[in-house]
């Protein structure tokens, strides 16, 4: 398989990189991600992979966008209020890259549907705003040797971690183990600095992209302070006493 013309012109700034060139940007083609929750995080993670042009871009969301949104969910405008998210975001996705598949799911992930939703994707991103997803996802992605890619920002503070579950790596519960006293904590009720979902959503996206490329950079945590600017950045280590991911070995 090569890239036609409009797609080498499309992807032109893509092909000079020695790290993609044709070889790289076919990978991206074949590659199908799932981005579950279509709100400040994937509005940015998923205008990035369609630009990118990721061949297959999965996304699940079962909101209706509000007034509420536009503050950060920048996939999103006036006319799109009252409509699913994952329909509007499907519109706008498909007008800035029509070369592209896209699967819009206006439906709540749960573990009774997330195996057949997720089956076909190579890597999954968590932009959710909840603990139950993300565990669910973790679990998921643990069970099927997916890679994960989950997003976090509340107030003036945002996270990106990178599982991969093809190594028998660490997983979210190594980090944030499971428990009954977690909090519910999400933009609704703590607030959020808009530009901040950017910089989180689109280093999701450059992760899950880097992952498909080859230059993958492991079991990742980064924390970005959205007021200094300061992004520290660590390797996870496996927790050997974790509930989720040391019981599935
Ligand atoms: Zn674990």
């Amino acid at each position: 398989m090569e890239l036609n013309d409009k797609e080498r012109l499309r992807y032109s700034r893509h092909l000079l990189l020695k790290e993609v060139q044709e070889q790289g940007q076919l990978k991206l083609k074949n590659a199908h991600m799932a981005v579950v929750g279509c709100g400040g995080l994937g509005s940015p993670a998923l205008f990035y992979l369609a630009a990118s042009g990721i061949g297959t871009l999965t996304f699940i969301d079962d909101d209706e966008v509000e007034l509420s949104n536009l503050q950060r969910q920048i996939l999103y405008k006036v006319s799109h209020i009252g409509q699913r998210k994952s329909h509007a975001a499907s519109k706008v996705l498909a007008s800035l890259n029509n070369s592209i598949e896209l699967n819009p799911l206006c439906t709540k992930l749960t573990a009774d549907n997330v195996v057949v939703l997720l089956k076909n994707a190579d890597i999954v991103l968590d932009c959710s705003d909840n603990f139950e997803t993300r565990y669910l996802l973790n679990s998921y992605c643990l069970k099927n040797k997916k890679v994960l890619i989950s997003g976090a920002a509340i107030a003036t503070s945002g996270q990106v971690m990178c599982f991969d579950f093809r190594e028998n790596g660490p997983c979210y519960a190594c980090v944030f183990p499971q428990s009954d006293e977690v909090e519910s904590t999400n933009c609704d009720n703590f607030g959020v600095l808009s530009p901040l979902l950017g910089v989180i959503g689109a280093q999701q996206a450059l992760l899950a992209i880097n992952t498909i490329l080859g230059h993958h950079s492991g079991c990742y945590f980064a924390s970005v302070d959205g007021m200094t600017l300061k992004q520290n950045v660590w390797q996870i280590v496996k927790d050997r006493q974790c509930m989720v991911c040391s019981a599935a070995c």
